[in-house]
């Protein structure tokens, strides 16, 4: 029995007898779903790693298995999580903000700060504004902070509830106590049952710049650029991108940095740290040029961009692997007239000695990989760039457009009659082609450590959200530095997987890189 002289972590905790027994009996209420009946079990199991079975799983459309992907709200809270002094708020209810926190902070292993107004059954029924009135006042009065964004889920969205009549309504009958009029709300309606958490990332992003620059306008047009991060889990490459564009000599605005609230140091908490100042922000309608490092993520932010903001130049970038960081710098060149230092050029040339160091490790290797649009654009290119066969690549939350230009990267492979594009499928089709068509290693999230149990094929942790790994999330994939992370990663797991099949005494022992 656990107690304080004695507390056991979960893995050695249920293993006591109490749990065991519960564990055991459990079994009685299950006979009625047949789960008892081992061999039919053992039998499906079969069937389900079969062509037979995998074209029945492509037929499927009712239902998503094993999702990779997330809602709305989730995107719409980093954005928020990126400006200075700035509390998300989701109209809607409390069960739905309890998962974003407990999402972003699992992975992040930083606490997340994110109130609701936790509508229920009344506001269902009534609409939500008694709870926007008095959730925004609430908010403001404790937490004090310079602007609340608004986003919502599901439930007022089902309803239908109006984020800009309820605002209003929360500031008039306010009175300028807690809610002036000034004291910036931007919002967006985030319907969790279209698109994903890139979704609501661009619509919260787009909802926030347009209300922030609003009237900020002016003639002179500043010698500054814009640079948009996008859905980006990866504060490691949010800091590489900065480093660049320091050393590049450029003058710029991160627009939407969580880099900080998502790593906070030892000592007092604070509720919230770094982030886009308030009054950057506003000003950044008069840079001179807009980069978004996600096109996939940004694509109503960047429209509004082009066409109201007239920014001389409005682009995407995708500073992942080598020629992506390199078409990122000669952007960035072009933009700022500067040349490209020597420090960046000495960083590329070590990373290209890396990659032909590791090259006949990763070369003719077989992938599948998973996750954000934008990410696999990243990696997969990467992956080519190493000779790599990224033969299953598999997108949950395609947007249009992604599929050809994913195809398109696949197609400059010698080996892209093998290569798959599945957008729109979800990680129990994954299971489908891994069984069918085998690759050597997986590339993605958490959500693939069952694939890796069920199937036997290894793991490489990249992606969002991990939870059963530490720390990764601190390092960069992007720049230079990001893709001799990738690197690393990967050859050392290919390295790890060729000591396992090499480990026979007399029989496989044959070939190993440790010599003495
Ligand atoms: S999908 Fe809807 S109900 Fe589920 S967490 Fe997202 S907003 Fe809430």
């Amino acid at each position: 029995m656990q107690n304080v002289d004695k507390i056991d972590n979960g893995k050695n905790l249920f293993q006591h007898p109490e749990y065991r027994d519960v564990l055991a009996n459990k079994k009685q209420f299950e006979g009625a779903w047949g789960a008892i009946d081992k061999e039919k079990v053992a039998e499906v199991a079969e069937w389900t790693t079969t062509w037979d079975y995998r074209e029945k799983n492509l037929q499927r459309e009712a239902i998503t298995v094993n999702p990779a992907k997330a809602c709305q709200p989730l995107g719409a809270v980093m954005v928020a999580l990126g400006f200075e002094n700035c509390m998300p708020y989701v109209h809607g209810s409390h069960g739905c903000v309890a998962y974003f926190r407990s999402y972003f902070t699992r992975h992040f292993k930083e606490p997340t700060p994110c109130v609701s107004d936790s509508m229920t059954e009344d506001a269902a029924v009534f609409g939500g504004l008694v709870n926007m009135k008095d959730g925004l006042k609430n908010c403001a009065a404790v937490y004090k902070p310079d602007m609340i964004m608004v986003s919502t889920t599901c439930m007022a969205e089902v309803i239908g509830d109006d984020l800009y009549a309820f605002i209003t309504a929360a500031k008039e009958e306010d009175g300028g106590v807690d809610l002036p009029e000034s004291f910036p709300i931007p919002y967006a309606h985030t319907p969790s049952f279209v698109g994903s958490h890139i979704t609501g990332y661009d619509n919260m992003m787009h909802g926030t710049m347009q209300q922030l620059t609003e009237g900020k306008k002016t003639e002179e047009v500043k010698d500054r650029i814009n640079i948009i991060p996008g859905f980006e889990t990866y504060i490691g490459s949010i800091r590489a991108v900065k480093t660049i564009v320091e050393k590049m000599g450029a003058d710029y605005i991160m627009l939407g940095d969580h880099s900080d609230q998502w790593d906070m140091p030892a000592g007092e908490y604070n509720m919230f740290a770094g982030g886009t100042k308030l009054e950057d922000a506003a000003d950044c309608i008069n840079s001179k040029a807009t980069i978004s490092l996600q096109k996939y993520a940004t694509p109503k932010t960047m429209k509004m961009v082009q066409k109201r903001w007239k920014s001389k130049e409005s682009t995407t970038c995708n500073p992942v692997g080598l020629k992506g960081t390199d078409e990122f710098i000669m952007k960035l060149s072009e933009l700022t007239g500067n040349e490209i230092p020597a420090e960046l050029k000495i960083e590329r040339q070590r990373l290209v000695d890396a990659m032909q160091d590791s090259y006949p490790y990763m070369h003719g290797k077989k992938f599948a990989i998973w996750g954000d649009p934008d990410f696999l654009i990243g990696v997969v290119s990467f992956l080519l760039e190493m000779g790599a066969e990224p033969t299953h690549v598999l997108c949950h939350n395609a947007p249009r457009g992604w599929e050809d230009e994913m195809r398109a990267l696949l197609d400059t492979s010698p080996a892209k009659d093998d290569l798959n594009v599945w957008a729109g499928k979800d990680l129990w089709h994954m299971r489908s082609f891994l069984f069918t068509e085998p690759v050597d290693f997986m590339i993605g999230n958490s959500y693939g450590k069952e694939l890796m149990r069920d199937t036997g094929t290894p793991l490489i942790y990249m992606g969002f959200p991990i939870f059963d790994r530490h720390h990764l999330h601190r390092y960069s994939l992007s720049g230079y530095e990001g893709a001799l992370n990738m690197l690393t990663q990967i050859t050392n797991k290919v390295l790890d997987q060729l000591d396992e099949e090499t480990k026979g005494i007399a029989t496989t022992d044959y070939f190993f890189d440790l010599i003495r």
